[in-house]
């Protein structure tokens, strides 16, 4: 991703604080690093409907369904999935240069992301989970076109793993998109207000 420019043979460059440096001749090349936020949850969660209404709520962030990528990187109907995941973190580098935070939508798990090569470009990684009730996973599910997945057992499965590993569930039960949206642009304003004060240590601190 980052590589020297003046360097021969190619050096890798690595991340230390807002820079990229090459170990070897100390060239530096500027590499902002600014949190990701991920809203996972199973399917049927909400994800997909919240898109439109997030990045009209989070305009200081960019929000992504992780889904778009899908198509592009399918080679003979299969995905290699940490490359996909990885191309996330690398597109979340990139925004970043700008000051932005990215926002995920998608069914991530924290691990998923902790060795992949990008993730040293990348800040703090904040995971969200969407939750519902199974009974209105299944009427959701079952709403669906054919063409879409219908495991059914494995999604409820997946999300009661979510419910239990992810420390901040937002409920969307009887939420519409719009309410569900304004839920998760408060949590994301939430943390990085939380991390501002962090960065501050002289700013008055009010503990939560
Ligand atoms: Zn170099």
């Amino acid at each position: 991703m980052h590589y020297c420019q003046r360097c021969e043979p190619a050096v890798v460059l690595e991340p230390a604080a807002a820079v990229a440096v090459c170990s070897r001749c100390g060239w530096t090349e500027p590499a902002r690093r600014e949190p990701l936020y991920v809203v996972t949850g199973a399917s049927g969660s909400g994800k997909t409907a919240i898109f439109a209404p997030l990045a009209a709520a989070l305009p200081e962030c960019v929000v992504f369904d992780v889904d778009w990528l899908i198509d592009p990187l399918q080679h003979n109907g299969s995905v290699d999935w940490d490359a996909f995941r990885d191309a996330w973190l690398s597109v979340a580098h990139g925004i970043a240069q700008g000051g932005r935070s990215t926002v995920l939508l998608g069914p991530l798990m924290p691990e998923q992301l902790a060795d992949l090569p990008s993730r040293r470009w990348i800040g703090p990684a904040h995971f969200a989970v969407l939750d519902c009730t199974d009974e209105q996973r299944r009427a959701r599910l079952q709403a669906r076109p054919s063409w879409r997945e219908h495991a059914v057992g494995e999604h409820l499965a997946f999300a009661a793993h979510l419910r239990r590993t992810i420390g901040t569930v937002l409920h969307t039960g009887t939420d519409t998109p719009d309410q569900t949206a304004r839920q998760v642009a408060a949590w994301v304003r939430r943390t990085a207000a939380r991390r501002d004060d962090h960065a501050t240590p002289l700013s008055a601190s009010s503990s939560s």
